[in-house]
């Protein structure tokens, strides 16, 4: 699951090269391009070829005397037809990993792309279907190079944009592409064959980030992030919201560092459309990556988010999160029964062994304990012979799923957590349902086809029975639908949604808590800040015949590329939904140091009791980072959007806490705070508080 280290090295040399999937909507598309990037001349039906410099390092920023400029870049035409013939090397390596209808240019003939350099829309163009592209390098500085194409087709569903085949294969490519120049290609004036010429031009600095005011006085604003056009939502309400001063801008730019894993057309574009640039340096405001380790958690500074929580691999592979639930169903039983049950291997054969013997009705499924996207699964009969491996689980198959139109579907459930201590979990209102593509049987015949029995939609998109939706506004067809279009399925057919959604808010719940512990244990070995990490879940959860909902697995990697338009509406509000409701503050650089908590966290585990026994906040010497506790979760709930929190509610925390392996100061203050405590009385608080933290 984390990036090892020769990968990482192959990650650092293609640092700059990017590939990002098509997108379908390309009419919205690219007004919300142009709209971001103050380009008001881009014709919804011509071809743009979008230039992208915001991601410049530092270095070149700070010269700029402090002020942030968008840049663009005019290319001429020579170097145009070089740009592409690198392209063309890139070509083949992206063919080869089967993402169907990335294509690029054909550049013979040093005039097959001309551009107006005011307004960048080239005038002609090879008719070759073309995604996005994504340079290298531009005289020494980082470029991104979007272009779409008024087409419908769709990219692929890579899991990782670049796998580490095409990573090498891209290194090569690129080593050929630059040191040979390739034949009818003119040398520049000065006789070298460089890369590309360009001419950074400053365009105005029309400030684009917005900040939304907190619902406390003296507490840092965060940054807003508005639905782009595509997710066709209505304007959120935009009461506290103001544009950051130019000044301020000056000061405290916003950058965020992304690792390969990670490159998002959803995460970059909502990124960048809010005024944030990539950084290669320590001192981002946000941190995308897979692996984190105790130093990277050590030295994070205030303000600064990292999107993964140290230990969260434990829910993320399918063998230790039933680990996790084993414990649990000895001391809670039924309650922690929502997950099929599992051997894993080589351990628990005679277990499954003699559950086989004793059930031979039964299906089993197979599955590596560390992989994704429906690899190496099998469904096993009474007969089917298992092979003792290391690696692997075997979990009971759910027989009777519940069927729409006679076809299995599960759903893909959008989970996050800000914070473990105290534990908040908010789930998002949309979701995606995802269907199989062959009608669902449990003949021998049907058990054999992955599209009959698996939900995946990297299975299944190569489906000839396979359904895109294509509007988004249009939902409940095809092979995947939003939870709006589930919900009203349901309702029309008087199936329980409301208990069905109750009973996957108790499951994610009492995930959680089941690692609480692990979490909680790395987290204050490894970092000094509460609200250094937040991370966004994929919960598969399999409904069967009778309603009862059933957890598969929990994805701590959930792919967040856009195949259609619903998924890119849904995932462009989520991802802006989730920034804002980390809350991103900007703050100025050099960074300070992180501070010293750790005395205060020794000293909460003896009030503990204390605290069991208040039942009138008011009374209780609060001290001012409990009143911040409180208050950062009261903010964040203000911020939510689309989320819904679910943990912890004045209705349920009593009954959760149950569920601790080790009571916790900081939610047992937070259900005191729910049960008895007043935002008056905070806010009195927190007012009087001389110097509130983070301002
Ligand atoms: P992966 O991580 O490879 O996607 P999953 O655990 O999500 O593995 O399983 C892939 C698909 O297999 C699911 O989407 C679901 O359709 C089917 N599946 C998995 N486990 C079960 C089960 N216990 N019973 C029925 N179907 C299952």
């Amino acid at each position: 699951m984390f990036e090892n280290k020769a990968k990482h090295r192959q990650g650092q040399i293609l640092k700059n090269l990017r590939a990002v999937s098509l997108h379908n909507k390309f009419h919205e598309y690219s007004h919300f391009l142009a709209e971001r990037h103050s380009m008001n001349d881009i014709s919804a039906d011509s071809e743009v070829i979008q230039i992208c410099a915001n991601n410049l390092p530092i270095k070149s920023r700070a010269k700029s005397k402090g002020v942030l400029h968008k840049y663009s870049i005019r290319f001429n035409i020579k170097y145009q037809a070089k740009k592409l013939s690198l392209l063309e090397n890139i070509n083949e390596s992206v063919q080869s990993r089967c993402l169907s209808n990335i294509d690029f240019p054909n550049s013979r003939g040093s005039n097959s792309l001309s551009m107006d350099s005011k307004c960048m829309t080239p005038s002609k163009i090879s008719s070759k279907p073309m995604a996005c592209l994504i340079l290298p390098e531009i005289s020494g500085k980082r470029a991104n190079i979007y272009h779409f194409k008024n087409n419908h087709s769709e990219g692929g569903d890579p899991e990782k944009p670049i796998t580490p085949v095409m990573q090498s294969r891209l290194i090569e490519n690129r080593k050929r592409a630059i040191s040979k120049p390739p034949e009818n290609k003119e040398l520049d004036s000065s006789g070298e064959f460089t890369d590309i010429e360009s001419t950074l031009v400053e365009k105005s600095a029309k400030n684009k980030t917005l900040l939304l005011r907190s619902i406390y006085d003296k507490r840092p604003a965060t940054i807003f992030f508005d639905y782009p056009k595509c997710c066709c939502a209505k304007e959120k309400s935009k009461g506290r919201v103001f544009y950051m001063s130019d000044k301020k801008l000056a000061k405290q730019y916003l950058t965020f560092r992304i690792s390969e894993s990670f490159l998002y057309d959803c995460i970059i574009n909502t990124l960048t459309s809010a005024g944030f640039s990539e950084t290669e340096d320590e001192d981002f405001n946000i941190n995308i990556g897979a692996s984190i380790d105790t130093d990277f958690m050590r030295d994070l500074a205030p303000f600064q988010k990292n999107n993964h929580f140290p230990g969260s691999s434990h829910l993320g592979r399918k063998d230790m999160m039933w680990k996790h639930f084993c414990r649990m169903q000895k001391r809670f039983e039924e309650a922690y029964c929502f997950c099929p049950e599992t051997y894993i291997l080589p351990d628990d054969c005679r277990k499954l062994n003699k559950d086989r013997e004793e059930n031979p009705k039964d299906l089993w499924i197979l599955k590596p304990a560390n992989s994704a996207c429906g690899k190496g699964i099998k469904i096993l009969t009474k007969d089917t012979e298992i092979k003792k491996k290391q690696g692997v689980i075997i979990s009971k198959y759910i027989k009777e799923p519940h069927l729409i139109n006679g076809f299995k579907y599960d759903l893909r459930v959008y989970v996050c957590v800000t914070c473990f201590d105290p534990l908040r979990i908010y789930l998002y209102e949309e979701g995606l349902v995802r269907f199989a593509t062959v009608p669902y049987s449990t003949k021998r015949k049907s058990l054999k086809n992955k599209c009959s029995q698996l939900t995946n939609y990297s299975i299944n998109k190569d489906s000839p029975t396979f359904i895109n939706n294509v509007d988004p506004s249009k939902d409940g067809y095809g092979s995947k639908w939003s939870f709006k279009a589930l919900r009203e399925y349901y309702e029309s057919r008087g199936i329980p949604s409301g208990r069905i959604f109750q009973q996957i808010k108790d499951i994610i719940i009492k995930t959680f808590i089941s690692v609480e512990s692990h979490v909680v244990g790395k987290l204050n070995r490894s970092c000094s800040r509460r609200d250094a990490c937040f991370e966004i879940y994929g919960f598969d959860i399999l409904l069967d015949s009778s309603y009862k909902a059933w957890l598969l697995e929990v994805n701590i990697y959930p792919s967040l590329s856009c195949s259609s338009p619903l998924d890119t509406k849904i995932k462009y509000m989520l991802i802006c939904d989730t920034y804002n409701l980390i809350g991103i503050t900007p703050f100025k650089r050099p960074l300070e140091p992180p501070p010293p908590i750790v005395e205060i966290r020794a000293k909460k585990s003896l009030e503990v009791s204390s605290l069991d026994k208040c039942n009138n906040l008011a009374e209780y010497p609060l001290t001012l980072e409990d009143a911040l506790i409180i208050v950062e979760g009261e903010e964040e709930l203000y911020r939510r959007g689309k989320y819904e929190r679910i943990f912890p509610l004045k209705e349920n925390v009593d009954y959760y806490l149950e569920f601790y392996d080790i009571p916790r100061y900081n939610t047992l203050l937070t259900s005191r705070y729910l049960k008895y405590g007043a935002l008056k009385d905070i806010k009195k608080f927190f007012r009087k508080a001389k110097n509130p933290i983070n301002v």
